[in-house]
């Protein structure tokens, strides 16, 4: 079956298919699936409607020590970190294979647990995390080593190895696809990984543990600990048997993490956090109407849960009406539906509290002095799951809570501007630095914006480019080093120079 004829399943047939479900949600350690040592769980429930889906094993420092050493041992043992890369690699891509193979289960359990559309989970989530996969696993015997240019009796080589053993703490937002974007460069380099997915969405995460037991991984490379971050996150990222933390979350977690790393071995620590993208509009802009609906697309895709969600539109005050009205219009199209139906394009924001966040951020705009423009209001309640409108606010002053916070849902702040100089300034004014994008037809100016834009992303008469080929990342609080791309191997690799004397 290939992705196409998967998403002609209908709504009928996508909710019998839930119904059907078998949900697993323990620990995966050593190779095999277990409950956490303590014997705890907890409820994992679905934003789409609030059902139960299942008890989820509430993994703590115990699991943390458990899969450590087991990540340890593996890697120490040699059977997959001194693995000949051309034989991790096809290993790697067995594993990408096989998520593929059972995409139509896994988008399930993403939709069922984080309330994104059935359509995106298929056609976005779960293909992003097997290229990912696939991708690092093909380039890592294309990686060559390198030789320092020394004088003539020596012999200096410059080699990267392993760091040894990685966690790996992920968010709920693109749960298998953000753990995959770790997963893939840090097995493909040959180091062993205890990976921690969030609290509010484990399942997949756990499901892919067999399937990397499937594809050829040893036992106690690949180990899943599911749990709350403060418990087994924290157990993680103060261990002093962990090599490198890799995370992908809040900036304040990514802040505690950094500390925590302090406190205990210093172990490396690369963070790619949150952001607050502008995304600049000149009235030059090649095609208003496509910059309008991307501009209604990148706040209310993913229900706004992204991390390079535009969040910021600034437009040039001489089209600012006009072009709101037609960002009005094409938010029309983004109406909440139930994720199980494929023809709905927003679906449930993840849980109460962040619902909750969502709604207090929409109050404070309007206290703010912001004008709301359409939107604002949680809708569909009575189904017991967490829906809400895209809302988009106009005459919004970059000063205001929601111009400089993330909010992390669809909510839009429309900011006027009169010349280059002064959208530099406002989109430069934020504690973020993840993502922007510029409209212009005028290529000079879109040049002179990318250089002085202080973002790790940068996309010109486009919102949201790139993929496995690019890195992705941030400046300032949006975190540090890159995913995706071979700069994604930096993080998951220490140099080494060697001096043989001839
Ligand atoms: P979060 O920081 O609340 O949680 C992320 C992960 O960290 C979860 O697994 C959580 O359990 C864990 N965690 C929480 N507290 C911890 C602690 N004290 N110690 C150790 N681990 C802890 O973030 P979230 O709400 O899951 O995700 C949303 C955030 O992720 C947003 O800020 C978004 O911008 C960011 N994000 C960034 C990128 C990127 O590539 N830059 C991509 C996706 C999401």
């Amino acid at each position: 079956m290939n992705a196409k004829q998967k998403t002609k399943r209908t709504f009928k047939e996508w909710q019998a298919a839930a119904d059907a479900l078998e949900i697993n949600g323990q620990a995966f350690i050593e190779g095999r699936y277990q409950p956490a040592q303590s014997g705890k769980t907890f409820y994992c429930l679905s934003p789409v409607d609030g059902r139960l889906l299942g008890k989820v094993a509430a993994c703590d420092k115990a699991d943390a020590d458990l899969a450590v050493a087991s990540a340890r041992a593996a890697f120490n043992s040699g059977i997959w970190s001194q693995l000949a890369p051309s034989n991790r690699k096809q290993v790697m891509m067995r594993f990408a294979y096989l998520l593929n193979a059972n995409a139509d289960e896994l988008a399930l359990l993403e939709t069922l647990d984080m309330g994104k559309p059935i359509s995106d989970s298929l056609r976005v989530d779960i293909p992003g995390a097997a290229r990912a996969l696939r991708w690092s696993g093909e380039a890592v015997d294309k990686i060559y080593d390198e030789l320092a240019p020394v004088p003539h009796d020596q012999i200096g080589m410059i080699t990267r190895e392993p760091v040894g053993v990685v966690a790996a703490i992920v968010p709920w937002n693109f749960p298998l696809m953000m753990a995959c974007w770790k997963l893939g460069p840090a097995l493909a380099a040959g180091n062993s990984v205890v990976l921690k997915p969030s609290e509010k969405s484990p399942l997949s995460a756990i499901r892919i543990a067999q399937l990397a037991i499937d594809a050829g991984i040893p036992p106690g490379v690949l180990n899943v600990v599911p749990g709350y971050g403060h418990e087994i996150g924290a157990a993680l990222a103060l261990h002093m048997d962990v090599d490198t933390l890799a995370f992908t979350g809040s900036t304040n977690t990514a802040k505690q993490l950094m500390i925590y790393a302090g406190q205990s071995n210093m172990k490396r620590v690369w963070l790619e956090a949150g952001g607050k993208s502008p995304n600049i509009v000149f009235a030059d802009a090649p095609d208003l109407q496509k910059a309008a609906k991307s501009a209604a697309a990148a706040i209310a895709f993913n229900q706004g849960e992204v991390c390079t969600a535009g969040s910021r539109l600034l437009v040039e005050s001489s089209i600012k009406d006009e072009f709101v009205a037609l960002v009005v219009d094409a938010l029309k199209t983004w109406k909440p539906g139930h994720p199980l139906d494929p023809a709905t394009r927003v679906g449930a924001i993840v849980d109460q509290t962040q619902l909750n966040r969502v709604i207090e951020y929409i109050e404070s705009g309007k206290q703010e002095g912001a004008k709301l423009c359409c939107g604002g209001n949680r809708i569909e309640s009575e189904n017991g799951g967490y829906y809400i409108e895209p809302t988009l606010f106009d005459g919004v002053n970059n000063a205001m809570k929601i111009a400089q916070e993330e909010i992390f849902g669809p909510v839009l702040s429309v900011i006027g501007f009169t010349d280059m100089e002064e959208a530099v300034a406002i989109a430069n004014d934020s504690a973020y630095g993840l993502a922007a994008a510029v409209w212009t037809s005028d290529l000079s100016r879109a040049h002179r914006m990318a250089k002085a834009l202080r973002t790790g992303m940068v996309w010109i008469n486009q919102y949201d480019g790139g993929d496995m080929t690019a890195p992705f990342g941030g400046y300032k609080q949006s975190g540090n080093g890159r995913d995706k791309s071979l700069h994604a191997f930096e993080k998951y690799t220490e140099v080494k120079a060697t001096w043989i004397a001839l």
